[in-house]
């Protein structure tokens, strides 16, 4: 029988041994099988920082869980898009027995790496192999950080799936848990081997630019090599469009193909950079050194537009994210270690449709607008704008760091960055930097570094899908996570993938498609 005790507290420092011997007292016997259910670190009183545990013990090992169902000779599917949501999917449907056909626009991330770190150092921007595009999608250069805040069941597969493959397995039970960005690639490839092991492939450098469908439903995908051009069509009832949200092409392509999307609202900003000393220091006192590199999640309503931080990188750095030609965009990333000198996070103000405009693509084209400017502020080379938070409070360009130096290695230009975002986000923001420093002392720091600009929060679009996970205008279509609009970060677009594949597998063997 399993027990379970909660609410065990260790102080910080002390060794996880020492859980063994509060179950064994627990039990008044030896424990023969323990693990850690839930950890997570309550830092309410900085003189007594504690871990707080959830354990589970037993006499017997844990049950495995039993193999999913299995078709036998089924179909293919094809998946466009190999980030959280397609790979997922992908490995759901391999563990179903469908094989599926994985096409990527981007390289396989070995060379990935290579290509974006020729951007990040030289500046040689691949339009179709960078941060947003390639093997991992736009997770594979991340932070990794797994929390979400939807409550999804599949949430816990997708965190199985990722330490079967590699990934530490504290991310099971830690409240705020993250791979970083050096794991995650061994981990894509354990995947890719995994999928391709079982009847997978994958189609590196091969971008969907068309379909053919007849009746309403689809038939083929129009497949073009990014390296040669050469086009391709690939028979298809089937396929998965998980494609992220900065696919614009694509967007593009489907709203000329009579695909039914909509507008969504997003969040333009900056990253903000503090020294992780100082973060520590504020979140924990002196003992911040024992602690893992300390994060904050901060919003203010300061001002009439709600601001807020997002996508933390504890011991991080901001990095070149663009993936189109004459514009700037940052991101935040972080090995596992999270051991770098700054800490950032982005700091994005809500926009609206009355700030872009109705139709379907205002919001992309304002988000492409933005990204321009930031280019032109930037001096055309792909180095980003910065201000310090002291002369952007004051308007007025920056002349010399502080104590934070920009992390951000392609380069940075001191320029106004009230020129580069639109009015209101300037404003907002500067009403909420002070209103957030309230909340977590030293945000305010005059020397922190702003890089600009972060634009790609989330997809502007959303391809409208019905019950069946269908898209509503093309049967056999399947629009999948955060590019869809169906979900967003890297736990929640896994989880999404997970769905679709279930949703597939369940109409092959209900014979409801490929008939
Ligand atoms: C630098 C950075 C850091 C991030 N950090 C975190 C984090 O720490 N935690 C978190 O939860 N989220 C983070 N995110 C967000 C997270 O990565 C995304 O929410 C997630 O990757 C979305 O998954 P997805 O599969 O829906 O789309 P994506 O990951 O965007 O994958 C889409 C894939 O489709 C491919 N593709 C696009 N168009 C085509 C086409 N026409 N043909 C073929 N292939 C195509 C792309 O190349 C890409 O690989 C970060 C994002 C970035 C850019």
């Amino acid at each position: 029988m399993i027990k379970r005790l909660d609410n065990i507290k260790l102080h910080i420092g002390v060794n996880e041994r020492e859980l063994l011997k509060i179950a064994q007292k627990s039990l008044k016997k030896p424990v023969k099988y323990f693990k850690i259910i839930k950890k997570s670190l309550d830092a309410r009183d900085k003189g007594n920082i504690l871990w707080v545990y959830s354990i589970a013990f037993s006499d017997e090992p844990e049950r495995q869980k039993p193999a999913l169902e299995k078709l036998k000779g089924s179909p293919q599917v094809a998946v466009v898009g190999s980030g959280p949501a397609g790979l997922m999917c992908a490995l759901r449907l391999v563990e179903h027995g469908i094989s599926p056909l994985i096409i990527e626009r981007g390289e396989r991330v070995e060379e990935r790496e290579k290509t974006t770190r020729e951007f990040f150092e030289k500046r040689i921007l691949d339009p179709q192999s960078n941060v947003q595009f390639g093997e991992g999608g736009a997770g594979t250069f991340s932070d990794g950080k797994l929390n979400t805040q939807t409550h999804d069941g599949l949430n816990r597969d997708v965190l199985e799936y990722f330490v079967r493959f590699g990934a530490p397995e504290e991310i099971l039970y830690l409240n705020k848990p993250h791979i970083g960005s050096d794991k995650l690639k061994s981990v894509l490839k354990n995947i890719r081997e995994f999928i391709v092991q079982n009847g997978g492939r994958y189609l590196f450098n091969t971008r969907l630019t068309g379909f053919n469908s007849s009746n309403g439903r689809l038939k083929a995908l129009i497949l073009q090599n990014t390296r040669t051009g050469e086009e391709s069509e690939l028979q298809a009832d089937c396929a998965v469009l998980a494609v992220g949200h900065s696919a614009r092409d694509t967007f593009e392509m489907l709203y000329g193909s009579g695909i039914k999307m909509t507008p969504r609202d997003f969040a333009v900003g900056v990253r903000i950079e503090h020294l992780a000393s100082e973060i520590g220091f504020s979140q924990f006192g002196k003992n911040y050194k024992l602690l893992p590199a300390a994060d904050y999640k901060l919003v203010s309503h300061a001002h009439e537009r709600t601001v807020f931080t997002f996508c933390m990188c504890p011991g991080g750095v901001v990095i070149p994210a663009a993936s189109e030609e004459g514009g700037v965009v940052v991101n935040g990333m972080s090995d596992y270690a999270r051991n770098g000198v700054n800490s950032n996070s982005a700091l994005m103000v809500q926009m609206r449709a009355s700030d872009f405009g109705e139709n379907l693509f205002d919001g992309m084209e304002f988000q492409r607008t933005i990204e321009r400017k930031a280019f032109e502020a930037g001096g055309r080379t792909y180095s980003a704008p910065v201000q310090l938070y002291k002369d952007f409070a004051a308007d007025r360009i920056s002349q010399n760091f502080g104590e934070v130096l920009p992390t951000y290695s392609a380069g940075t230009v001191f320029a106004p960055l009230n020129e580069v975002l639109p009015q209101v986000a300037v404003s907002a923001l500067k009403a909420a930097i002070p209103d957030m420093d309230k909340r977590l002392r030293g945000f305010a720091d005059p020397s922190a570094v702003l890089t600009g600009v972060e634009t790609r929060f989330s997809s502007p679009v959303r391809i409208e899908r019905g019950e069946d996970l269908q898209s509503v205008s093309l049967m056999g279509l399947y629009p999948c996570g955060e590019g869809a609009g169906y979900s967003g970060g890297i736990t929640s677009s896994a989880a999404d993938g997970i769905k679709v594949a279930e949703k597939i597998y369940g109409s092959i063997k209900n014979h409801m498609i490929f008939i």
